[in-house]
């Protein structure tokens, strides 16, 4: 009797429970389909090293069981948010995107056809990506033309500028730097871009696994180590890999297999430094040591807290690392334009001009796409002031 009663019932409750798991699949195949294709077939991810190139990045000083390590391997590094942290990173009231359409030079390529002078120039096309001009040599560090730095091309932190100047406007350089594989400084579409450039990647241990997944011919991709080097045009230019402190990883299971890099530039006549992302090392005392002084140091500024201080550096402290490197003039880069952290869009460039007055350190902020040089009136206004609602 009693089953007669309950079976209508069960048969609704198991139709309602088979509605739900179907409509959960089809959710699921939904999101599956929409990562699938907009991670260029999760392509985006990149590819793990193997081979030689595995064996060469296990013998690596800094590897430890097939990760890499800073050289302060400090227990209680800051790079992990707390529950405080991460709920002012979602509710915080901060304005992290710009107001209005930043500043930006009208006709890059049209600046960039003129040599340089001086023999050293540098355009901030966005981030960390500079056009690094040096005693003849073109340079270009971490491009990324991408909308945003991520895997996705549907969700993540999105650019809040165009790029100054498109792709194939850009002339053709005499190497590509990269840093790390992070988003914001590793993009897929833009490197799938470059491949029929034809120019040569100096990358960390590990990167080229990435690069050549995504039809960088591997004769075109040179890995370093910390402290090792390339040259150019018969030793002009050296290029060496110096230490970062910092973090890898464009996934969730490859964090810190590949190694990552702040990179040194000599030339005949300048030297240049490029932080990449990093935290405060002393490293950078004997970078200062070996390679220092510096015409110009380009340090990273931007995506700063307390909760990760010991992988990124932030405005104060770049000023330290700046003066460890023993840099002549300070180009903050890493900011303006992603949000990728809890400050305002403008607090990095804001608070470093504030510092590096009181410190006297000589600061160089171009506007977006701006070539500069270090001889006469070099741009160090605070053209973000300017940026107001339209
Ligand atoms: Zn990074
Ligand atoms: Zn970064």
């Amino acid at each position: 009797m009693s089953d007669e009663v309950a079976a209508p019932g069960r048969r609704q409750g198991s139709r309602k429970w088979r509605f739900a798991l179907l409509g959960v699949a089809l959710l699921a195949s939904v999101a599956t389909l929409l990562a699938w294709t907009s991670t260029g077939h999760f392509q985006a991810f990149g590819a793990a090293p193997t081979g030689s190139r595995l064996e060469r990045m296990r013998a690596s000083p800094r590897n430890r069981d097939g990760v890499f390590v800073n050289t302060t391997v400090n227990p209680a590094v800051r790079n992990r948010p707390d529950l405080g942290t991460l709920k002012e990173l979602a509710f915080g009231s901060q304005q992290r995107t710009p107001p209005g359409p930043l500043p930006m030079e009208r006709d890059v390529a049209a600046a960039l056809a003129k040599p340089p002078e001086s023999g050293l120039r540098v355009t901030w096309l966005g981030h960390s990506t500079m056009l690094v001009e040096l005693d003849g040599f073109r340079i270009l560090t971490d491009p990324v033309w991408g909308e945003r730095a991520s895997p996705s091309t549907l969700v993540g932190p999105q650019r809040f500028h165009p790029p100054p100047l498109p792709l194939d406007a850009l002339p053709d350089v005499d190497a590509v730097l990269l840093s790390h594989d992070h988003y914001d400084h590793l993009d897929m579409p833009t490197i799938q871009a470059m491949v029929p450039r034809g120019w040569t990647f100096y990358v960390p241990l590990g990167l080229g696994a990435h690069l050549e997944q995504w039809g960088v011919p591997p004769e075109r991709v040179v890995e370093l180590d910390w402290w090792q080097e390339v040259s150019l045009g018969d030793g002009r230019l050296r290029m060496v890999s110096t230490p970062a402190q910092h973090f890898s990883g464009r996934g969730l299971s490859d964090r810190n297999r590949t190694l990552w890099t702040s990179w040194t530039l000599l030339g005949p006549q300048h030297r240049v430094f490029f932080s990449g992302d990093t935290g405060l090392t002393q490293e950078f005392a004997e970078v200062g040591r070996r390679f220092g002084p510096f015409d110009l140091a380009m340090f990273e500024v931007g995506a700063f807290h307390p909760s990760w201080g010991d992988i990124h550096l932030g405005p104060h402290q770049a000023l330290q690392a700046h003066e460890l490197v023993r840099g002549r003039r300070l180009l903050p880069i890493h900011w303006g334009t992603f949000s990728l952290a809890i400050h305002a869009w403008d607090e990095p460039a804001e608070v470093l001009a504030a510092e590096a007055r009181k410190q006297g350190v000589a600061l160089v902020t171009p506007r977006l796409g701006h070539p500069v040089e270090l001889t006469g009136d070099v741009p160090s206004a605070p053209w973000w002031r300017e940026v107001r609602a339209p």
